[in-house]
Order: C-alpha cells, then structure tokens, then sequence
C-alpha cells in the first residue's frame, strides 16, 4: 500500500491526510482554529503558526489511525507550499522535511490553489481534465482552464475583494463576527432576497468586482440605522449573498455552450466544471450552479468538507499533477498517469524533491504563489 501523507497549514486549518491513489481518502483530519481566532475578529498569525505546530503530531496520529496505517505505507509526502501565511507554511513545510528525513521517502511542496481544484478529484475518482474551475475562497475568485493535470490558465479574476472575503467582510458589518461566510450563509436562509434589493456587480469580460457591494451594504445599514431589525438583516445576508453568487455565475455563464449547441453537438470545448474553495460550501451557490451548468456540462462541487482547506486535496494535487513544465516529455513519453508510475518515478507536483538520499534540497515556501 503506498500512500500520500498530505499536510495543510496555509492558513487558520491544521491538516492532516492519507490518500491512496491520488484518488481515495482514507482519512483527513481537520482542526479548524476559528475557536482561537475569534475574539480577534480574525486571523493572527502568529497565534496560527504556533497552533498549527502544536497540533501537528497529534493530528498525525489521529490520521494514521483513522487510515488503519503506519509511516512504512507511506510513499509520498505532499505539503501546501504557498500561498499562505508564511509562519503557517513554514511550520507544514518543516514537519513534513523532517518526516521525509526521519522516514527516507520524498517530499513534495504543493501549490494550494492546484490543491482547491484536486479536492474535485476526491469527489469524483473518474473526473479527468479538461475542464473549467472556479476556485472561489477567501483570497481568491479565478476562473481557469485546466487542459491536463498540472496545467493551469486564468481566464478570470476579480479586481478587488475575493468572493469569500467580500462575504466574510459583510458578515462583519451585519453583526455576524468570524468567521463571516459560514453565519451570513445560515442568516440568509431565513432572509428575502428582493426585499432590499442590492446592485449586482457586473463588470465587463471575465472580471470580477465585489468591492461596490460591499459599500451598497454598508450605506444601507448606515440608512437603516437604529431601526435595524433582525429580518432587515437577514433580508440583506440574501440580497449580498444573492448579488456574490449571481456576480460569479455570470461569467461561468459566458464560458459554458449553451443547451442548443449541446443538443448539436456544436459547443465543442468545455464539458466538465468545477466549483471548488471555501465559497463552494455556500448553499445558494451549490443550487444555482446546478441549476446554471445543468444539461450545458457536468459539475462536480465537492462537499463542504473538501471545500474548505483540507489536507486530502493537497495529497491529491501531489500525486495527480503533471510535473512542472518543462519537465513534460518525461511523462509524456512514459505515457502513463497511473499512480503507480507516479510513485516508481520521482513525486510530481509543482516542487518534487527527493529526500533521504543525501541530495535534499528545501521546499520553497511562497507565501504568495499564484497558479504557476
Ligand atoms: P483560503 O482562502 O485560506 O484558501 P478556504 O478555501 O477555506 O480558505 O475558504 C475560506 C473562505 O470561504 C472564507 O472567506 C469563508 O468565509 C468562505 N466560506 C466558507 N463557508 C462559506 C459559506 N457557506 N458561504 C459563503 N462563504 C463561505
Ligand atoms: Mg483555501
């Protein structure tokens, strides 16, 4: 049984998985640091990275345990190498070295954002590129192209806020506190969309722009003043939460044949979406992409739990993604994306380094990566 033995630590969650195949989780354990945080209003780094170093070792544990397996089924270690916190990435990038060290098998840094898209190969093991992502988190709103593994294209992006942090920002203003998407998401369950109305952010060609929106909530809080009531807030959690996810499938919309060129066979291009990253968890925007994508292409969402950051996906980018370009021919000529060719030859992934046999060279933590 060789297994990847994935690390998270970018952020304010602490992960721990085994999966075998790129393909199968056998365990992915999570442990979300909101409880730290929150008397701050968000999060503190150095709180973080600390935490995430404390945590480590039992959540290690726990994970073997849940896996029914043990460091020698292990071939591969993946870790999130950026973007990130840079004290959190540290701390992941410096366990997982010394684990490669201690247990003589490679380790592999991992771009978080190919990590988002790979969480979809979790949830459907038959899911191949081509395909369109959406990555929509707390940092980032990105439409990309993704023609094989490991390659990446942006075609969209947002000018400003990212979806997630727009949601998290207005969760603030209506009282909800930290963390803002989860609350404004259950507040806008019992909330009327039409009621105060809020504009849709549209700009032209594939951007994204969630800035004004955010300003139209706070001048019609500051309107409402005092006389604010609970359902007034509600009513706006729907209309912002509305306006964000109508704004992002918008120019989802723009990129999909539409069912007539379907039926025709004449759409050509795009038959797979993905809608992945923290933002996917939200429950307006899983029925309307449904709804959107429905008899246009297939859509994989995958469930909350592999939406927000886990370290599942990031084993999975490690072991699915082509190696850096460049380095294509490689692969191209062993003609083979099986696992097990994978694991016979050095570990793939953005940044492959073999460790254990003398020629060890650090992962490169990059606290600002983008998709290449
Ligand atoms: P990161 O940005 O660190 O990669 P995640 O991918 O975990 O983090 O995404 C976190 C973002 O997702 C936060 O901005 C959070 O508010 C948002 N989010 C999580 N759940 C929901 C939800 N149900 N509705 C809206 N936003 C959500
Ligand atoms: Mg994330």
């Amino acid at each position: 049984m060789a297994l990847t033995l994935g690390i998270e630590t970018s952020c304010d969650e602490t992960s721990v998985a085994l999966v075998e195949n790129g393909r199968r989780v056998l365990a992915n354990v999570i442990h979300s640091q909101v409880d730290l945080h929150r008397e701050f209003g968000g999060v503190v780094p150095e709180l973080a990275a600390r935490d995430h170093l404390e945590r480590l070792p039992n959540l290690l544990d726990l994970a073997f345990e849940q896996a029914g397996a043990g460091p020698d089924d292990v071939g591969l270690i993946a870790v999130t190498r950026g973007p990130g916190l840079a004290g959190c990435l540290l701390v992941g990038v410096g366990v997982a070295e010394g684990l490669g060290a201690a247990w003589s098998r490679p380790v592999s840094g991992v771009n978080h954002l190919w990590g988002h898209i790979y969480a979809a190969m979790l949830t459907r093991p038959e899911l191949e590129p081509p395909l369109l992502g959406l990555v929509v988190s707390g940092a980032h709103s990105d439409l990309v192209r993704m023609p094989e593994h490991g390659r990446f294209e942006v075609i969209g992006r947002t000018r400003d806020d990212a979806a997630g942090e727009a949601f998290d920002k207005a969760a603030r203003m209506l009282g909800l506190g930290y963390p803002g998407g989860p609350a404004l998401d259950r507040l806008a369950r019992s909330g009327n969309p039409n009621r105060r109305r809020l504009p849709r952010p549209s700009l032209a060609g594939l951007e994204y722009s969630f800035s004004g929106l955010k300003t139209a909530l706070l001048y019609r809080l500051r309107d409402l003043g005092r006389d604010v009531t609970d359902q007034d807030r509600a009513d706006l959690a729907a209309a912002f939460e509305q306006s964000v996810v109508e704004s992002l499938l918008e120019k989802l919309d723009q990129c999909l044949p539409t069912r007539g060129e379907v039926a025709r066979r004449a759409g050509g291009g795009i038959q797979e979406v993905v809608i992945c990253g923290g933002v996917a968890a939200n429950t307006l925007l899983r029925r309307r992409a449904a709804e959107v994508v429905s008899g246009r292409a297939r859509l994989t969402m995958p469930p909350p739990e592999l939406c927000t950051d886990n370290a599942a996906m990031i084993a999975a980018a490690a072991q699915l993604a082509s190696p850096p370009r460049g380095e294509v021919a490689r692969s191209a000529g062993g003609g083979s994306h099986s696992p097990a060719a994978q694991l016979a030859s050095p570990p793939r992934g953005e940044v492959a380094r073999s460790a254990g046999g003398g020629s060890h060279s650090p992962i490169q933590v990059d606290p600002s990566l983008g998709w290449d």
